[in-house]
């Protein structure tokens, strides 16, 4: 394919930047092509928490109805706070978790797009330009990154 820059219309200072990167990694110039990282996921721990969590849920709600059963109001009144702290922890720790791991899976999509763009770019030599003989955007090398952010 003979991609032609859109500033000096010409084709044979251009590389492609995907290639170049892959290709030519101890360049420089080429070096500060390199496309963003994959995020990172969110720490597996929330499954864990939740596993404990249930375990918790479950053992303070046995000591809260035998202390019923038992008929102890002290004890009673302790596990139940115990009780009702140990949910609504775990049900914040719950959410954190969850909203943990969508923000991971929006970030992976927008991650995926950028990836996609990048595939894209071309680059002069001559006018230090990158850009995009798609939709035709371009930009100057320092700033080569606002053509793949949305
Ligand atoms: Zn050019």
């Amino acid at each position: 394919m003979d991609v032609t820059c859109p500033q000096c219309l010409q084709g044979d200072q251009v590389e492609k930047i995907s290639d170049w990167v892959e290709e030519d990694s101890s360049n420089n110039v080429a070096r500060q092509f390199i496309p963003p990282s994959q995020p990172e996921a969110p720490s597996p721990l929330p499954g864990i928490n939740s596993g404990l969590g249930c375990l918790g849920i479950i053992f303070f709600g046995a000591v809260f109805f035998f202390s019923v059963q038992v008929g102890s109001t002290i004890a009673i009144i302790i596990f139940g706070v115990f009780f009702a702290i140990f949910i609504l922890a775990f049900g914040a720790a719950y959410i954190r978790g969850r909203r943990a791991r969508q923000e991971y899976m929006q970030a992976v999509l927008t991650w995926q797009e950028e990836i996609e763009k990048w595939n894209q770019l071309y680059y002069c030599k001559r006018d230090d330009l990158v850009f995009d003989p798609e939709n035709k955007q371009s930009s100057p090398a320092k700033d080569w990154q606002t053509l793949i952010k949305d």
